[in-house]
């Protein structure tokens, strides 16, 4: 009846595929109106937005060997 309807288990897969592909708009539009009416699927995405934004400082740390203008916390070398 009504196109936009998502299961959870749906749902869960399209976050994890929007984490490497743009999904089409009808199913972005899916993927909100799930997220206005479920409880759970919100918690998973904003864990799978912390993973990734903990991936990326992860990549950009890995990247930086010279120290960039932040202090590193575990410096204990005095000059
Ligand atoms: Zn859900």
């Amino acid at each position: 009846m009504i196109p936009l309807m998502r299961t959870c288990k749906e749902v869960t897969a399209l976050v994890i595929a929007r984490e490497d592909q743009t999904l089409p708009l009808l199913e972005q539009l899916a993927l909100r109106l799930h997220m206005a009416i479920c409880a759970a699927c919100p918690k998973f995405e904003r864990q799978v937005l912390t993973m990734r934004n903990a991936m990326q400082q992860w990549r950009n740390y890995q990247n930086e060997d010279e120290v960039s203008d932040q202090k590193p916390s575990g410096s204990t070398s005095r000059s």
